[in-house]
């Protein structure tokens, strides 16, 4: 089974081999960011050493296979989602610049009586740009209430669909707090059935989730590389065809015109459209070849041996006086977040780390959720992957324990 394969598996990933301080490196921040194996770094690499050229461009030998590696870099993706076509598929820097671009290019779409919805439980990313949006356009945001349990209100959304001009609805697959996954087909049918467009931050979820765009049947899905072991500023904006067509561009530049003149100038299709200047077509390369670790890996296994982990980690922290876990929702996809009475997740996470223990510590850029819904400023969270042990669940959790005894003792 999986558990026995993670010896191996960490193998391939160089990163976790090193001591911080006298201690070996517990790395439990994958939410922020996952490590890359052996095998997507030396396809960064050997893109570099032997094909590097400007994709698009010249009609050269490395220009050729630079276009090629980056153009089947695009059919890869194409795959790993389900897309229908591969022109459904943009490059971008990351989920964040995804939401952004479709947040601008929405604004020609959005009527002043129309209504974007987003959840509570949204990161920055995906609740600034549409409240910008509604800002500069004077649509109303409507910020969909959670369950007690963490999860998305449906009811509530249903609500806001029945009695409002929905334009658009914008959901985190899985919460980057509290590691719920929201039905995303449910809501997708619930918005269609109200003409509204459902874009779905896959932030958190494309690593170990199977992704089906046409299965949960959104109009916009987006994800980052570097949460799927991948490298930082490569991201995807996945987009149903026909709406793609319908956007206009919001950025120019090189590679996305058709013709260009004093007096005008046409553009190209999607995806090209979308992709001004020079792409990075290394971090696509480098992408695909995190997808094809990811699948012969096996998704729905990382998923299963995630999610055993994340509760194995929240079963360990019942033991450890005044920890709160937020929210307590059906599964939890690979995080998890708690406070710790009389303690600061500062310090706590400054002790773990002393002692080799990578956690994440902060408002995990969902001040909304935590402020608003929690009524708490900061919190821990421990986010396992698939290179992850239950040894290591277990030094943390022993650790955090000492930790916590000591700081209150110092009060
Ligand atoms: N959405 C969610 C749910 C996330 O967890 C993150 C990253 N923490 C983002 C969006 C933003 O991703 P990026 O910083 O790669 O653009």
């Amino acid at each position: 089974d999986f558990t026995n394969k993670v010896e191996t598996i960490r193998k391939d990933f160089p990163i976790l081999d090193q001591a911080i301080g006298k201690h070996p490196l517990i790395y439990l921040d994958n939410g922020a960011t996952t490590q890359m194996p052996t095998a997507v770094l030396d396809a960064l690499s050997a893109h570099y050493r032997t094909d590097n050229a400007n994709v698009h461009r010249g009609i050269h030998t490395l220009s050729e296979r630079s276009t090629a590696s980056f153009e089947q870099a695009r059919k890869t993706v194409q795959s790993f989602v389900n897309a229908m076509s591969s022109d459904e598929i943009v490059f971008t820097g990351g989920t964040t610049d995804s939401i952004n671009m479709v947040a601008r290019a929405w604004e020609d779409r959005v009527k002043p009586d129309a209504t974007i919805a987003v959840t509570a439980l949204e990161h920055h990313a995906n609740f600034v740009p549409w409240q910008q949006l509604c800002k500069r356009t004077g649509a109303r945001f409507e910020v969909i209430p959670l369950t007690p349990e963490g999860d998305v209100d449906l009811d509530a959304l249903g609500e806001v669909l029945h009695t409002q001009n929905v334009s658009l609805v914008a959901v985190a697959h899985v919460s980057n707090v509290l590691g719920c996954v929201s039905p995303i087909r449910t809501i997708a049918d619930m918005a269609h059935e109200h003409d509204a467009h459902l874009l779905v931050d896959a932030a958190q979820s494309i690593r170990h989730e199977n992704v089906d765009v046409q299965e949960l049947d959104c109009d916009f899905l987006c994800f980052s590389g570097h949460k799927m072991l991948g490298p930082t500023g490569i991201g995807v904006l996945y987009g149903k065809r026909d709406i793609l067509d319908e956007l206009s561009p919001v950025r120019f530049g090189g590679e996305m015109v058709d013709k260009v003149s004093t007096a005008e100038t046409t553009f190209e299709e999607p995806p090209l459209r979308f992709e001004a200047g020079t792409p990075n077509y290394s971090g696509a390369i480098a992408l695909a070849a995190a997808i094809d670790y990811i699948e012969s890996t096996g998704r729905a296994d990382i998923a299963a041996y995630e999610h055993e982990l994340t509760a194995y980690a929240e079963r360990a922290l019942e033991s450890v006086e005044g920890v709160r876990v937020l929210g307590k929702p059906a599964v939890r996809a690979g995080c998890l977040s708690f406070t710790v009475d009389d303690v600061h997740p500062f310090d706590l996470a400054t002790f773990m780390d002393k002692q080799g223990v990578a956690l994440r510590s902060g408002n995990q850029c969902a001040q909304p959720l935590l402020h608003e819904v929690y009524k708490v400023q900061n919190v821990t969270r421990l986010s396992p992957a698939f290179y992850n042990t239950t040894t290591e669940v277990d030094s943390c959790i022993d650790l955090l324990a000492r930790t916590v005894a000591m700081l209150r003792a110092a009060r």
